[in-house]
């Protein structure tokens, strides 16, 4: 099956009991049992519940995996990978990352004994200088947020396999229509699926994917055993909004496109960072492991001061000045005092992420509009 069928109808069958074509909202916390012990694959919500199993399936059929498990949160899922770990593991993770997930790696796991190596990813080669006994996954995010930098997964994937080290990729600025980690070598999908999933802004929720048997095993366990599990009526929610996923992610990329082109050609603008620029570093691995470029880019001013970057941001009138992304409408974000506040300001200016950096989520309005919008706000 191709994409845009998957979308609509993978996981979802109708209602057994009514032939309702939408999944219905099993809002239940139990079920009833005929005898101690006897019954119909469901016994308490925490565990497992019809709505969100089909949403499930449905993840797992987009990324190309054979699970799929959600959770309360993005960073739900990202807990639910690390609890894999105990102390004296080590995780090598890309430098330039959302905040949530620097945070939890160093104000909680670090805590906990588990080490983190934070490093540029660039050349992937690198890597393999930090590989020892004692390192057990290598966790990318691509794009990364906020600097829309591109991560080779099929490369990352090559040396951890020759090192039994797992590869997971948060694929949440892409989404499972712009890039499948599984079919590169990944081991662990991870998706914020608040962002382009559930795509319309009403939706707190995360994911992971797997295609292994046991990691399945384990993963499901922590998701019960921890219980930060996602609620049925958000996974209506979610299944209802990725039946147009493939068909929002179109409009985002075209979007995405004419924004992109149209500050790199401001007198104003210093630098657009966006993967679908051939002056973008990792332009060809983009290429490559990608379909398209998507909706995420960020930009700098020329002159690089702060009172110019605040004036664009204050003046918008379509663009909202709101954390989070990947829904219909165009928002814009200071990721230093936004989304990653939570990274201290010199480990993020080593990353190369400017105070003055402006970030934008390319919505699905009319390009016209959104262009009109950053010139007059641009000014
Ligand atoms: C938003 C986000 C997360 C965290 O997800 P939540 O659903 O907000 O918990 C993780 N990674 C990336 C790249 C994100 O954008």
């Amino acid at each position: 099956m191709k994409f845009g069928t998957k979308a609509i109808h993978a996981g979802v069958h109708p209602d057994p009991t009514t032939g309702a074509i939408m999944t219905p909202i099993y809002q239940t916390s139990t079920y009833v049992q005929a005898s101690p012990g006897k019954h119909k694959g469901y016994e308490y919500s925490r565990t497992q519940n019809p709505t969100r199993d089909a949403l499930q399936n449905n993840l797992a059929a987009l990324e190309n995996g054979k699970y799929g498990l959600c959770f309360s949160s993005g960073m739900g899922a990202i807990d639910a990978i690390l609890k894999l770990f105990k102390p004296g593991d080590e995780i090598i993770s890309t430098n330039d990352l959302y905040g949530g997930s620097y945070r939890i790696f160093t104000k909680i796991y670090q805590n906990f004994g588990i080490k983190f190596h934070f490093i540029n990813m660039d050349d992937i080669q690198s890597i393999e200088t930090y590989i020892n006994s004692q390192t057990k996954l290598i966790w990318l995010e691509t794009p990364t947020n906020p600097l829309l930098n591109i991560i080779d997964i099929a490369g990352a994937a090559k040396i951890a396999k020759n090192h039994q080290v797992l590869v997971a990729v948060d694929n949440t600025f892409a989404s499972p229509y712009l890039q499948n980690p599984l079919d590169l070598g990944a081991d662990i999908v991870m998706h914020s699926v608040t962002k382009y999933l559930a795509g319309h802004s009403d939706v707190v929720m995360g994911a992971l994917i797997v295609n292994d048997d046991d990691l399945h095993s384990r993963l499901a366990f922590i998701q019960n055993a921890s219980g930060a599990v996602s609620g049925p009526q958000d996974a209506f929610l979610v299944l209802r909004g990725i039946k147009t996923l493939h068909l929002r992610m179109q409009r985002h990329c075209e979007n995405g496109r004419a924004i992109a082109e149209f500050l790199v050609s401001h007198p104003k603008v210093s630098k657009v960072y966006w993967p679908g620029l051939e002056s973008h570093n990792n332009y060809a691995i983009a290429k490559s492991q990608m379909r398209d470029f998507g909706g995420m880019l960020s930009f700098t001013l020329k002159g690089d001061n702060m009172e110019d970057a605040t004036r664009v941001m204050e003046s918008f009138k379509v663009f909202s000045l709101a954390e989070s992304l990947g829904g219909v409408e165009s928002l814009c974000t200071h990721p230093a005092t936004m989304t990653h506040a939570s990274i201290p300001k010199e480990v993020r200016e080593k990353a190369g992420l400017k105070d003055t950096l402006i970030r934008l989520s390319i919505g699905v309005e009319d390009a016209e509009d959104l262009i009109d919008d950053l010139k007059q706000a641009i000014g």
